[in-house]
């Protein structure tokens, strides 16, 4: 699944899923990846990943759309839509079967968390299925046959990152048993698709990094440079996300909102009363934007910011 073509520096993208609406820890994902993209006069993309049906909520990709415009965002090309894109999927698991890299796993999640634990979180994967030969049938799921040894990359925010990801993670899974393509494949294969040279997402995906990275080396892609934000979290110091229920944004309060995010990620403090419109204030964001206030930084207290 070679490709020839070359990725665009600084071409960014934004891939909400359609879980709920934007809240602003994700506009403050979206202001990262927008603003280190215009920055540097590079495209901008929406890429919305609905593969994942059960987890999506009715209505949310139209109100996630409606936000992003509300508040000024302007991508280029169409918006992608994961759920359209199985073919492509389809030919790399095609391309990982024929190089050895897949193969079938019966285990149940149960044996699987019996199995202990030799990772982070959850247990790395034990290789019960890996040599059996098991002929992929439905009910199964599909892993990528991971290579031990350490898969490095130098964040430019979160300086060199290593993971060893058969011993941390071991094979994972590609093609879950309900026959949904797994967010790393379709993430890896959208990326390299699209051509985007440059990965601006939240910390909470620094871990899959190395992951991604070996599946685009079995997949003959090549490497985005990756941008890892700090996370914005809540008093407790969690995440917030819709699954914490962090409200959505109030698209009437776009300037504020707007303002709030981009004092979250450490630029220059800006008022509402400084600017007419969201445009304004785009423009006067985009040539100031500086990563040197975020670099090394994993949290940012979301306590504090005035948001709606
Ligand atoms: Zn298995």
């Amino acid at each position: 699944m070679s490709t020839t073509a070359d990725l665009r520096p600084h071409r960014g993208r934004f891939a909400p899923s359609p879980t709920g609406p934007l809240h602003l820890g994700s506009l403050v994902a979206a202001m990262g990846s927008y603003l280190q993209s215009r920055h540097h006069g590079g495209e901008w993309l929406l890429r919305i990943e609905d593969l994942d049906s059960p987890r999506e909520v009715e209505g949310a990709s139209g109100w996630i759309i409606n936000s992003l415009e509300s508040h000024g965002f302007e991508w280029d090309q169409e918006i992608t839509w994961q759920s359209e894109r199985s073919k492509l999927y389809e030919r790399a698991l095609m391309h990982l079967g024929k190089t050895g890299r897949l193969f079938a796993c019966r285990c149940s999640r149960r044996t699987l968390r019996e199995s202990g634990s030799a990772g982070r979180g959850t247990p790395a994967y034990p290789g019960t299925c890996r040599h059996l030969g098991l002929r992929d049938q439905s009910g199964m799921s599909l892993r990528f046959l991971t290579r031990p040894g350490d898969v490095c990359f130098e964040d430019a925010l979160q300086g060199r990152i290593c993971e060893d990801v058969a011993r941390e993670c071991g094979d994972f899974v590609v093609r879950r048993k309900d026959g949904l393509f797994a967010y790393q494949l379709a993430v890896v294969v959208d990326d390299a698709s699209q051509m985007i040279g440059e990965v601006v997402r939240g910390c909470d995906l620094l871990e899959s990094t190395p992951r991604q990275i070996q599946l685009q080396q079995a997949l003959d892609l090549p490497a985005p440079a990756y941008i890892h934000l700090p996370l914005v979290v809540a008093r407790n110091d969690e995440k917030i996300s819709k699954q914490n229920g962090a409200a959505g944004l109030d698209d009437a309060r776009a300037l504020g909102n707007l303002i709030a995010a981009h004092r979250l990620l450490g630029q220059e403090p800006a008022k509402e009363k400084d600017f007419d419109s969201v445009a304004d204030f785009w423009a006067w964001a985009v040539p100031r934007w500086d990563l040197k206030p975020l670099l090394g930084r994993r949290k940012i207290a979301a306590a504090g910011a005035e948001v709606n």
